[in-house]
């Protein structure tokens, strides 16, 4: 099945901040805020986990080049392609996409 490389989406719930997308992108065109909390699941431990959790991230679908290795190095399946094809506006700041 072919998928068309219309624009990205971002599934912020499956997202871990992880980074690898960051710094895989061949165009720097990903960028993320995040900050470190204890995993509810682990805080009655004697040794609770930290996990990330994501406060923005950003793509900048003016520098993007559609090559799609961000969708293919994300160990949680939080990138896809949609088949929308519509950039929101016309100015570099109205084209980069937000997701918190
Ligand atoms: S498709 Fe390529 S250029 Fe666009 S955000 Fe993903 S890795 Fe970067
Ligand atoms: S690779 Fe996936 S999980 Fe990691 S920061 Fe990018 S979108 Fe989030």
């Amino acid at each position: 099945m072919t998928i068309p490389r219309g624009i990205l989406e971002l599934d912020p719930a499956k997202c871990t901040a992880c980074m690898l997308c960051v710094r895989e992108c061949p165009t720097w065109c990903i960028s993320l805020d995040s900050h470190q909390a204890v995993d509810p699941e682990t805080a009655a431990l004697a040794r609770p986990r930290t996990i990330n959790l994501l406060d923005d991230f950003r793509i900048d679908f003016a520098r993007c080049m559609n090559c799609s290795i961000c969708v293919e190095v994300c160990p949680f399946d939080a990138l896809s392609w949609q088949a929308e094809f519509d950039y929101p506006g016309t100015s570099r700041a109205e084209v980069e996409h937000h997701w918190h």
